[in-house]
């Protein structure tokens, strides 16, 4: 098949190399354009990068200029988006107006009450909200968001766990990696040695997103689910990868071997389409005491698998885990790719 052209808003940042490394090599799209802010507009790719991904900056991109965020500037069918948040809402509605897709990580849409904030493992049904979204801006181009990178990992668990069990309350405890913060970040003068126990709307959006995501599709929009979440957000030494322990309580009263029998076997959409970033697992358990562990678990499925662990009883609550994602491919770049393959094989695009 002909590769389609995609454009990269963001494309200097954590998530925008995340995206570039992935996208290379990908069977159905190519990177045509890439984007990113003013101060580095006309200079070639590789020289207004700040490379932190351990592959090579990909041949194919490392000689386009960087273009201005202007959706006039480029004609392309899809774009994704690592914008930084403070200038991500204006511009994504500009292409989408010009009728472009634009399927983006940032937080600026995600509750726009016709944009799908999809985990398409979770809630690809959602989809349905495009023709709505499509009517309300006028427009053939519209908006597809991904959750906060916490949020994926913590939707893909609750996901098989609340069709089983029906979830009624969760707590969450996250260690969250630095990588998380985009580059440069937190200052190492901040980080080392330390935790830090607040991370700015963080926990606003975990308790908020996944009523979302776990809703149910009505003509009129998305119908909240009624779970209730208490969310306790982290920033720890970690580069990459982020750590959640998680105690739910359930309509139904599972054993552990229940629990752990309906996250082993989940599989969703993107497994039955073999989407290309699918991974075979959306969600792998671990059973060895001390697992998951950020350093050993994070590129499980090429980073697109959720990893579980240390699945016991709670004491106030049913049962308790810990989870991990990593926070750049899963919760972010891996995520949205993922959205646009079930867009493509859903003849969206
Ligand atoms: P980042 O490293 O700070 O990168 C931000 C990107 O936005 C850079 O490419 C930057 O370009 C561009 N940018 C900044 N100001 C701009 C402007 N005025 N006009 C055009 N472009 C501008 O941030 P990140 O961590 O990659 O995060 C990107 C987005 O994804 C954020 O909205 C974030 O909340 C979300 N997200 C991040 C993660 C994660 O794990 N990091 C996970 C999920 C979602 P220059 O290099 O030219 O400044």
């Amino acid at each position: 098949m002909k590769k389609i052209g995609v454009g990269v808003l963001g494309a200097t940042g954590a998530v925008g190399q995340r995206f570039i490394d992935l996208l290379e090599d990908h069977p159905w799209f190519y990177v045509k354009f890439v984007f990113a802010s003013e101060k580095n507009e006309g200079k070639k790719y590789k020289d207004a990068v700040i490379w932190k991904v351990s592959a090579k900056v990909p041949k194919s991109v490392s000689l386009l200029p960087i273009l201005k965020c202007d959706p006039k500037s480029s004609p392309v069918k899809i774009v994704f988006s690592a914008l930084d948040s403070t200038v991500a809402g204006e511009i994504e509605e500009n292409f989408a107006r010009k009728g472009c897709i634009v399927v983006s990580n940032s937080k600026n849409h995600r509750n726009d009450k016709y944009v799908p904030l999809l985990v398409p493992e979770v809630n690809p049904e959602h989809l349905g909200l495009i023709e709505l979204q499509k009517n309300d801006l006028k427009s053939k181009g519209f908006i597809v968001t991904n959750p906060n990178c916490t949020t994926v990992g913590l939707s893909m668990v609750l996901k098989p766990l609340n069709d089983a069990f029906g979830v009624k309350k969760a707590i969450v405890t996250t260690m969250q990696a630095l990588s998380g913060a985009g580059y440069p970040g937190v200052s190492s003068m901040d980080s080392l040695d330390n935790v830090v126990p607040f991370i700015g709307g963080e926990e606003e959006k975990v308790e908020k997103e996944p009523l979302k995501i776990l809703g149910t599709l009505s003509k009129k929009g998305i119908v909240l689910s009624k779970i209730s979440i208490d969310a306790h957000c982290n920033r720890v030494t970690v580069r990459d990868g982020h750590l959640e322990t998680l105690t739910i309580e359930f309509d139904k009263k599972p054993s552990m071997v229940e629990v752990l029998s309906v996250l082993k076997n989940f599989k969703a959409l993107p497994q039955k389409l073999k989407l290309p970033s699918a991974p075979l697992s959306p969600i792998v358990p671990r059973e060895e005491d001390d697992r998951p562990q950020p350093v050993l678990d994070r590129n499980e499925g090429n980073g697109m698998s959720v990893v579980v662990g240390r699945i016991r009883k709670s004491n106030i609550f049913d049962i308790r885990l810990s989870l991990l994602v990593h926070n750049t491919i899963r919760g972010a770049a891996g995520c949205a790719i993922l959205n646009a393959e079930l867009l493509y094989k859903k003849n969206y695009l």
